[in-house]
């Protein structure tokens, strides 16, 4: 922990923390220290953690990097990062992230974007979002392990662009409650984290049914750090034909192939499979998620939580909200309201919400005969490219940046645990990292088959 606050120090020039908690990761680590000396040491005890904004932590601000949640410090905590801490993890403080986790390369965070600490010629690159914060600190040893979330790919991109794993799990495996919800049938929480065997420990800790959230699956959570034998003999990686797009780069082509022949000298049988539905993916993801977003946060009204506009003469409760929301949101927040709006009114919502439900029962369905055919797990890259340059996607056009997501966003329409696990370097030295896709709850074997390639 003292460590990790000296480094938090030396490396506010990554922007990874939007707020530190020195005193109270003081406190966590003295009280570690008491269970460790008496034997009672839980898997978590005494590892310092960063904290993604996006959960709510108990009296400590919690704003999902938007100007709208300014000075909202919640009544309560997270039930992750209740688990994470009753199990002895301290909380170095809170990480930066895009606004209400809304981008993949952290420069819609009311903060001010994180820095990549990897680097080619003094350009500065982008972590990758939303849970850049969290990828940074991990990677510049700001922390040992950070949580992220994943909507459409929010660990798994950041994780790739800065060399370290990230996991997602399936749907309901981890608790939503009190973390600020983007998109709710997509959104979970997971590690990110140094190795595998970190994610596995960490996840572990993270993991298990709560009431408090209607979600969560009633289901035992096995012992996760125990399924790393490296034994994946026998097991049947899928290669979908579908990922490999068009115009995808010799270096990620040559990546797939490397990881897919790391898998087949550890004694896995490869099979080519199809995914026919894959490229309605993306289409459908930016139809559902922003109307979930959009529905999520008429919360923030100016009323309930954080950052109200100061009112003229004569302004009554619409000008209230309507001035509330156009300070407090941002572009891409604002953008993803209005179109999450659309597709759920009365004249548009069969168009296009309901044709992209269609679809995602669709994508969930190829996934569910890949697995009945006795696929074990599914290997595809985890982004199109290394880390981009800060300022290089943020253009006019913000379908260059959506196109980032192009492999990550299936496996959150599914519910399927993900895992980016860094296998490689591009051209210039930066980390690529591949994905893992997983059976339904099958986390264990998806990170035995992550700990090969890694
Ligand atoms: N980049 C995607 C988006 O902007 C995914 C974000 C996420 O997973 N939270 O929606």
């Amino acid at each position: 922990t003292m460590a990790c606050l000296t480094a938090m120090d030396a490396g506010d020039g990554l922007n990874a923390y939007v707020h530190k908690t020195p005193d109270m990761a003081l406190e966590m680590a003295q009280a570690a220290d008491v269970r460790i000396k008496a034997g009672d040491a839980p898997a978590m005890c005494g590892i310092p953690l960063g904290i993604k904004d996006l959960f709510c932590t108990k009296g400590v601000a919690s704003q999902a990097a938007s100007r709208i949640l300014e000075g909202f410090k919640p009544e309560y905590e997270s039930t992750v990062t209740t688990q994470l801490f009753s199990s002895g993890a301290v909380m170095l403080g809170k990480l930066n992230m895009d606004e209400f986790a809304m981008g993949s390369s952290n420069e819609t965070s009311c903060y001010g974007n994180a820095i990549n600490p990897w680097k080619v010629d003094d350009r500065k690159l982008t972590p990758g979002g939303s849970s850049g914060g969290s990828a940074a600190a991990v990677a510049a040893d700001l922390c040992l392990a950070a949580t992220g979330t994943d909507t459409g790919g929010s660990i798994r991109q950041p994780a790739a662009f800065t060399g370290i794993v990230g996991i997602k799990p399936t749907y309901g495996r981890v608790s939503r409650w009190g973390v600020v919800a983007f998109a709710s049938s997509l959104d979970q929480a997971g590690p990110m984290t140094k190795s595998v065997r970190d994610a596995a420990i960490m996840l572990e800790a993270m993991s298990g049914h709560d009431p408090k959230d209607s979600t969560s699956a009633d289901l035992p959570v096995p012992d996760f750090e125990a399924a790393l034998t490296g034994d994946i003999r026998g097991k049947k990686i899928g290669i979908p034909r579908e990922y490999r797009m068009d115009g995808m780069s010799a270096e990620i082509a040559k990546l797939w192939a490397d990881g897919t022949a790391m898998l087949k000298d550890a004694g896995a049988e490869i099979v080519d499979i199809s995914l026919p539905h894959t490229k309605y993916a993306l289409p459908a993801y930016y139809v559902i998620a922003p109307a979930e977003a959009s529905s999520n946060l008429a919360r923030y009204d100016g009323v309930r939580y954080g950052h109200r506009a100061k009112l003229g003469p004569g302004d009554g409760i619409t000008e209230m909200y309507e001035k509330t929301r156009a300070e407090g949101f941002g572009h891409e927040v604002q953008r993803r309201i209005m179109i999450g709006t659309y597709v759920l009114s009365a004249g548009f919502y069969d168009a296009y919400y309901n044709r992209a439900r269609r679809v995602r029962a669709l994508i969930k369905q190829d996934f569910d005969q890949a697995f009945a055919s006795g696929i074990d797990a599914i290997l595809t890259p985890a982004t199109p490219s290394a880390a981009f340059g800060l300022g290089e996607m943020a253009s006019a056009d913000p379908i260059e940046m959506y196109l980032n997501d192009v492999f990550t966003v299936t496996v959150n329409l599914a519910g399927l645990p993900g895992i980016s696990v860094p296998v490689g370097q591009d051209t210039k030295g930066l980390p690529l990292a591949l994905q893992l896709i997983g059976k339904p709850w099958d986390e264990a074997g998806l990170l035995n088959h992550a700990y090969v390639l890694e």
